[in-house]
């Protein structure tokens, strides 16, 4: 079965993760821009940080046959700070016209701040002037006043509800989210948050329609295979495949198809290719000529 991780943070992840995650059918991926784990201090950081989005990681992806598409913004958490935000968002005009950007995100709200709120509405109307959808986090903490505040300003700004995905649901959100026309995202960690059993629960509970599963795996404890591992819990409960597919291909597909730029021709796997005179092999016999999709079926 051909998987799309439609969140997941690959800056973070190792080229073994790459190698299985081909292994296991991922196909493509989205990359959201979002938090390095520590505060960056210059403006540049973020510039440089979607350039390796759009470039270096693209490559790196491509080296395994997996498609790689980003999403570029100024993240919740880093909203907070003043230092960068008003930078962060004068960048984005220019980046977001990029080829491989398939909306703006992650945006949303971290600790719930009036500042917070502020921008994520401006980065909603950079996505209306550059017609693309948005990808919105939803918080770890008050995850259900943040989700209905996110719903509540998504009406108040008139944003086309299809143009919208919410992301990180749990049993207490999703039902408000699938009471809008927003698509649901359901992040799959190894020990907090969904896991497979749930998930595949509240498919049987409300069908696959506007469902979508990711990994968001990224430099904490997570897991690349959370996609592909949900699969299989889902056939196991006896969710048929056709339901599974809808969610873990064509609803992503349709939802980042909205941006016009989701190229999914198939590119064979060169790894004598270099970027910007660079390779991912240490010396090793590349690998050439592996239709990108040959582990579908
Ligand atoms: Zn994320």
């Amino acid at each position: 079965m051909k998987i799309f991780d439609p969140h997941i943070h690959m800056t973070s992840r190792t080229t073994d993760d790459y190698a299985r995650m081909a292994a296991a059918g991922i196909d493509t991926i989205v990359e959201p821009a979002f938090w390095l784990g520590q505060p960056r201090t210059h403006v540049g950081s973020f510039e440089d940080y979607f350039l390796s989005l759009l470039g270096w990681e693209r490559f790196r992806a491509s080296q395994f046959g997996i498609r790689h598409f980003c999403t570029l913004a100024l993240n919740p958490k880093e909203a907070n700070d003043p230092a960068v935000a008003e930078g962060v968002l004068a960048l984005l005009p220019k980046y977001l016209e990029k080829d491989g950007v398939v909306a703006v995100g992650e945006i949303g709200f971290d600790d719930q701040t009036p500042v917070e709120e502020m921008i994520l509405c401006r980065q909603l109307e950079l996505a209306r002037a550059h017609a693309l959808p948005v990808l919105i986090h939803t918080p770890h903490r008050d995850k259900v006043r943040g989700t209905e505040r996110t719903l509540a300003i998504l009406r108040e700004q008139a944003f086309p509800e299809e143009m919208a995905l919410i992301d990180h649901n749990t049993e207490e959100t999703l039902p408000l989210v699938l009471a809008t026309g927003c698509w649901a995202g359901h992040s799959i960690y190894p020990d907090t948050k969904m896991d497979e059993a749930r998930m595949a629960a509240l498919v049987k509970r409300y069908g696959p329609q506007r469902i979508l599963v990711n990994s968001a795996a990224d430099w904490g404890v997570s897991d690349p295979l959370k996609v592909p591992k949900t699969v299989e819990v889902m056939r196991a409960s006896g969710i048929s495949i056709d339901a599974i597919e809808r969610i873990v291909w064509h609803n992503p597909v349709a939802f980042f198809a909205q941006s016009g730029r989701l190229g999914l021709e198939s590119t064979p796997i060169d790894q004598r290719a270099l970027h910007e005179g660079n390779s991912v092999l240490r010396g090793q016999s590349p690998v050439v000529a592996v239709a990108a999709d040959a582990s579908a079926s």
